[in-house]
C-alpha cells in the first residue's frame, strides 16, 4: 500500500535518500533551496510530521536538542560523545529479533525504534586523562 504524497513531501523523500546521515528540518529548507525547490519551512514541517506518521521517516533528537530526520530503512544506531558531539554509527542492531517478537505479541505495527549510547568517545578521554594528570 502506497499513500499518496505532496509534492513537498516527494522532494523531502528524494532528498534524504541522497543523504547518509540525519539532517534537520533546518537544513532540509536550506538543501531545497539549494536546488532551487523552494519551499516554506513550515511545509518543511508539515511534510515531515506527515511522513513520519506514514512510517517512511524517523526523527533522532541529539544530545543538544536537536533533531534530525532520515529515512526509516536505516536501522543505524550510535555512539555519541557527550564532550565533543561526535556521533559513530554501529553497524549492528541489537534489538533486531525483539522488534519482530513485540509486533507479533502486542499486535502493534512497529515503523522503527531509537537506541543511543551515550559517554565520551576515545578521544575525550584521552584529553580528559591529560586535564587530570596536570
Ligand atoms: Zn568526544
Ligand atoms: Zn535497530
Amino acid at each position: 500500500m502506497r499513500a499518496i504524497r505532496t509534492r513537498s513531501q516527494e522532494r523531502i523523500l528524494n532528498l534524504l535518500k541522497t543523504i547518509k546521515q540525519g539532517i534537520s528540518a533546518q537544513d532540509i529548507y536550506v538543501e531545497l533551496r539549494n536546488r532551487n525547490q523552494t519551499i516554506g519551512l513550515a511545509t518543511v514541517y508539515r511534510s515531515l510530521e506527515a511522513l513520519k506518521l506514514d512510517g517512511m521517516v524517523q526523527v533522532r533528537t541529539l544530545a543538544n536538542g536537536e533533531a534530525l530526520y532520515g529515512l526509516v530503512q536505516q536501522d543505524k544506531h550510535h555512539l555519541t560523545c557527550l564532550q565533543c558531539g561526535v556521533s559513530i554509527p554501529i553497524n549492528q542492531c541489537p534489538v533486531h529479533e525483539l522488534e519482530h517478537q513485540l509486533q507479533n505479541t502486542h499486535k502493534f505495527k512497529v515503523f522503527y525504534h531509537t537506541l543511543e549510547f551515550f559517554g565520551l568517545c576515545n578521544q575525550c578521554q584521552t584529553n580528559q586523562a591529560v586535564e587530570i594528570s596536570h
